[in-house]
């Protein structure tokens, strides 16, 4: 005779294990195919068709010419795109009487779609393929929409609980785009002092607040240079304004930022879409 408690044991067992097979498989599986695409080069890492000639970073031509490059007007602040040339976006309008400290964010490529996925293979899983093709964009972006005479470049600190790609994918980005643009590059100018809260779902105002005081900068490197701050993903310039407060009160002349991308709009948060194979 079967014991009832033993029954209802195994009932109880079963359901947490088949959950766990299909949280295991719908998490892991797609990065294990985008890892195995980093050392079995095929598929595009996006479409999952053949790379064919001329393709980089593990990424076929068609899909790098399907992204959402940054382009058209925006935010005369902050880049947000669809805003009329010369205007302020409501967030940015309503920070009129704060001094402004990054007058201008250009961005390479709108955060939404495909873009997505790129950043995720990118920040998440380490291709370091991706890193050239991305920063020569950047570059690209930063002589055809802006006429800011940078001096040096600076890239905005990891946090330093961050390890592996997450620690390593602005610095290498900003290094990328200091030799693309002929300036000296200057990794330790700004550094993190403390851990800050993961700000995705943050307002503006807790983004804030959050970063006060988190950065230091080496006042030597930057004493009257003119800086081009980079960072990966722009949502509400809360970092990089943190960031460039913090270099222009250590004596830098004018802070400007280049990104990789900017969120299609104020404070939204985007849930990456699965990497398709
Ligand atoms: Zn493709
Ligand atoms: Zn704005």
């Amino acid at each position: 005779m079967t014991h009832p408690l033993r029954d209802h044991d195994l009932h109880t067992m079963k359901r947490p294990i088949s959950d766990l097979r299909t949280m295991l498989s719908s998490a892991v599986l797609p990065h294990l195919s985008a890892l195995a695409a980093l050392f079995f080069p095929g598929p595009c890492a996006l479409c999952g068709e053949d790379l064919g000639e001329s393709a980089e970073g593990g990424v076929c031509v068609p899909c790098w010419a399907g992204l959402p490059v940054r382009v058209g007007p925006g935010c005369e602040r902050c880049d947000l795109p669809g805003v009329p040339k010369g205007e302020r976006c409501p967030d940015c309008h309503a920070l009129r009487r704060v001094p402004i400290q990054v007058p201008q964010i250009i961005a390479a490529y709108e955060y939404r779609e495909a873009f997505v996925t790129l950043h995720r293979l990118l920040k998440f899983l380490g291709q370091r393929t991706l890193l050239n093709p991305l920063a020569a964009r950047m570059v690209l972006s930063h002589q055809m929409r802006s006429d800011y005479s940078a001096e040096l470049v600076v890239p905005v600190p990891p946090d330093p609980l961050r390890w592996g790609a997450r620690r390593r994918t602005t610095r290498q980005l900003a290094g990328q785009v200091a030799s693309g643009l002929e300036l000296p590059f200057h990794p330790s100018a700004l550094r993190k002092t403390r851990t800050t809260p993961s700000q995705t779902r943050q307002t503006r105002q807790q983004r804030l607040q959050g970063l006060r005081g988190a950065f230091a900068a080496n006042g030597a490197e930057i004493k009257d240079k003119r800086v081009l701050l980079i960072d990966d993903i722009v949502t509400t310039g809360t970092t990089v304004s943190q960031a460039a407060s913090t270099l222009l009160k250590a004596g830098a002349a004018e802070v400007r930022a280049l990104t990789l991308a900017r969120t299609p709009q104020q404070q939204q948060v985007l849930a990456p879409p699965p990497i398709v194979r």
